[in-house]
């Protein structure tokens, strides 16, 4: 589908977005509840992802597990001197936020959202830890606050998910989100670009696959290799092709022009703590790729969507 011309943002950018929805910037608040996952607990595996250490996403202010009230209350003291913030979103970030009975699920999430500046709830998840009976649950809770739910799916090909010993398939990732959707819940997504036996074409190939299957919003991960990891043992036993900088910023370009445009990005690139991360060392930061991103839109003149067959951006 043709578009006219550039929107006024090249990308739908989930900071704006939250501006925009909530009136003012909202801050996360990262709490751990103490879960583990199936990928690490015995129930699929003990190993875990291939490229999996925790540590590499949450802050050290939340490894603990006080009460998620007390998590919250904190988390919003800290946040609220650094930045004079006003409105945060309660994000379960480590491990599988799911993974446990309904009843315990509404009593944790609902603690979370009693504090007066909380406006939302985000929840990180694997796909196969959800059912139709946790989902209405949420849903109900999406009714009172902004929910989002986000699943795990990393790549949309099976034999990637077996090779980084994901524990699930592409198909358990498509039955989530038909079961949530059609709620009033923001349904998320992670993926990881880069993984070395992958192709361009794959990878493009997801940006086409996310647009059709009805999520709300997209992290993108590039691969990153963090230390306590498989892949870290693999790489340091044979070290295998990783993203040079200039290079994922031309996939990245692409895959969001093939983007539907109606999907908030929440995230362009992996990020790990520097003593923990292996390859690749770009040396930039986050702010860096978000500003030679945007010089690449206006240079190539493309923009999200601006090559998907979908929608055009309003
Ligand atoms: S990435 Fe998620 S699902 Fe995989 S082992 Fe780590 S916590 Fe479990």
């Amino acid at each position: 589908m043709e578009v006219a011309g550039p929107p006024s943002e090249r990308f739908r950018s989930y900071n704006k977005w939250l501006k925009e929805k909530f009136g003012e910037r909202v801050y996360k608040v990262i709490v751990d509840a103490g879960f583990t996952c199936p990928n690490r607990d015995g129930t699929l595996a003990v190993g875990g992802c291939a490229y999996c250490n925790n540590s590499s996403f949450r802050p050290p202010s939340a490894i603990k597990t006080d009460p998620i009230r007390d998590q919250v209350r904190e988390g919003i003291e800290y946040i609220r001197k650094r930045f004079d913030a006003k409105k945060y979103i309660v994000y379960f970030q480590p491990f599988s936020n799911t993974y446990a009975g309904v009843d315990a699920l509404r009593r944790l999430y609902t603690g979370a959202i009693d504090h007066p500046d909380v406006v939302g709830l985000a929840i990180g998840t694997r796909p196969d830890c959800i059912d139709r009976e946790k989902i209405a649950m949420i849903d109900e809770l999406a009714q009172r606050t902004f929910v989002s739910l986000e699943y795990g799916a990393e790549s949309i090909y099976d034999d990637t998910l077996r090779r980084v010993n994901r524990g699930h398939d592409y198909a358990a990732f498509r039955r989530a989100v038909e079961m949530t959707r059609g709620r009033s819940i923001h349904i998320g997504t992670h993926l990881v670009l880069g993984f070395p036996w992958e192709t361009r074409d794959q990878w493009l190939g997801m940006a086409d696959e996310m647009s059709r299957v009805g999520i709300d919003a997209l992290k993108i991960h590039h691969l990153h290799i963090v230390r306590g990891t498989a892949l870290a043992a693999e790489y340091a036993r044979q070290p295998f092709r990783v993203l040079e900088y200039e290079e994922y910023l031309g996939l990245l370009c692409e895959f969001i022009e093939r983007l539907d445009p109606r999907i908030v990005i929440e995230r362009l690139v992996g990020e790990a703590p520097f003593g923990l991360l292996v390859a690749p060392n770009w040396g930039r930061n986050k702010n860096d790729l978000v500003r030679d991103i945007n010089r690449k839109f206006e240079e190539r003149d493309v923009w999200q969507g601006s090559r998907n067959r979908t929608a055009a951006l309003d």
